[in-house]
């Protein structure tokens, strides 16, 4: 009697304190109305376009700035640097839903909100957050973020760009590969090393604007998925900025990266979730219209059982990625279960944009519906901001360290 005593207390006070359970369990009413708000702008302005931005290669200048309007393109800067000040659960929201109506307009608000703007936020001084960040939340500029080599992507540390002091200039010189926003971007955090000889410790993190003399950009890549996004090489050849434009500490540049890629791997499961969630949709849709051996194919157990476990993909993958922002809101570590959340949504997303294609048969495999775009989207999402093996290993080293002896 008195353990289940204890036990109902120790339940009570978890209910009650823990934000994270009764968040999980119910939106609260901000993130429910701003959850709607993208949901009913992706309805109106994007899925009807998405298809057409993914044939033309299309920046989607105008919606994005629209985004920027309604404070998405800037969800956690505070208000005072022209932001939405809203927090990272609501950014995951605002991602799923873009993304569920086109994600490659989802890529383009993820660059500027988590991999531009967040390693500003995090490590700026005041006068870099005022001149880098306020013009990029309003949706007219967005920025973009250089780690990534020809030569190097995974192993992130192995970075090969430098930069040397010359007077009161840095002077960067290198490439940088597979850069996001790259063609539509003012600016971009650059990661280079100020000496080579301390490895990943001696790589910093600039500012560098767009475009800027010694900086030119490589072909843009004709890619599989989110073509509305540009993709190109940044090359930096006796590339100029003044010494105030190193980003937080000289040879903290590894340590930016990384932290930034942490909080960047929770937008990127919540763009696969839209993914995810629209390839759902447009299969239950159809199912119900499509008939064969006269009735609709829904109701043929084989199709029922995709719809189930495609829906128990996406359920479980939201749920791991409200847990990562909910962590990482309430200051808590969050690394584990942002690669958690990113490796089961991008998952979710390929299995369930797979099956979608399956449910749809031939119409699946046309440009007429938008299954094959998801199917061709939802790929990405398995390798950026770090691929499914690295989420694995940093899954695996989190566990380990817990299991330490
Ligand atoms: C469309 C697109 C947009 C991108 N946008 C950006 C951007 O905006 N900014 C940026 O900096 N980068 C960007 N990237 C780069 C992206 O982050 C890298 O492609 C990714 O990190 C993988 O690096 P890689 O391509 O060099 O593959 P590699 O690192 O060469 O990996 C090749 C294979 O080996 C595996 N592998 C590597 N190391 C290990 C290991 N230790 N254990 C197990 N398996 C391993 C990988 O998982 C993968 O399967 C983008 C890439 C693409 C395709």
């Amino acid at each position: 009697m008195a353990a289940l005593f204890k036990a109902r207390k120790a339940l009570r006070l978890c209910i009650g304190g823990c934000r994270s359970l009764t968040q999980l369990a119910e939106l609260p009413d901000t993130h429910q109305l701003l959850r709607q708000t993208c949901r009913d702008y992706a309805d109106r302005e994007l899925t009807p376009i998405a298809g057409k931005l993914d044939k033309d290669h299309v920046f989607p200048a105008k919606q994005i700035q629209e985004l920027g309007q309604m404070g998405v393109m800037a969800m956690e800067v505070p208000e005072e640097l022209g932001g939405a000040g809203m927090d990272y659960l609501a950014y995951s929201l605002a991602m799923e839903e873009i993304s569920r109506g086109c994600a490659s307009t989802g890529v383009v608000v993820s660059v500027n909100n988590s991999l531009y703007i967040g390693p500003i936020l995090k490590f700026g001084s005041e006068q870099q957050k005022k001149d880098w960040i306020t013009p990029f939340t309003t949706g007219e500029k967005v920025g973009c973020f250089a780690l990534s080599e020809p030569g190097n992507g995974s192993d992130a540390g192995a970075a090969s760009t430098t930069a040397r002091q010359d007077g009161d200039e840095w002077v960067l010189n290198g490439t940088k590969a597979w850069i996001t926003n790259s063609w539509d971007a003012a600016a971009t955090v650059v990661f280079a090393t100020t000496d080579k000889k301390l490895k990943h410790k001696g790589i910093s993190a600039f500012l560098i604007p767009m475009p800027h003399p010694g900086l030119s950009l490589g072909k843009r890549e004709d890619k599989l998925g989110i073509r509305a996004s540009s993709t190109a090489n940044i090359i930096l050849e006796d590339c100029r900025v003044p010494l105030d434009n190193m980003l937080g500490p000289r040879g903290a540049g590894f340590k930016i990266a990384m932290q930034t890629l942490d909080s960047g791997r929770i937008g990127i499961a919540a763009q696969a979730l839209g993914i995810a969630q629209a390839s759902l949709d447009c299969a239950a849709d159809y199912a119900q219209k499509r008939n064969a051996f006269g009735a609709p194919i829904g109701k043929l157990q084989a199709v029922q059982f995709k719809l189930a476990d495609m829906a128990l993909a996406v359920e479980s993958a939201r749920l791991l990625t409200w847990k990562a922002a909910i962590l990482r809101d309430s200051h808590k570590p969050f690394i584990k279960e942002a690669a958690m959340a990113k490796l089961a949504a991008s998952e979710a997303a390929t299995f369930c944009a797979h099956q979608a294609i399956q449910i749809l048969g031939g119409m699946g495999y046309v440009t007429d519906m938008p299954a094959e775009r998801h199917y061709r989207d939802a790929r990405i999402t398995e390798i950026y901001e770090g691929t499914s093996e690295i989420q694995r290993l940093v899954i695996a080293g989190q566990v380990l360290k817990e299991y330490q002896l």
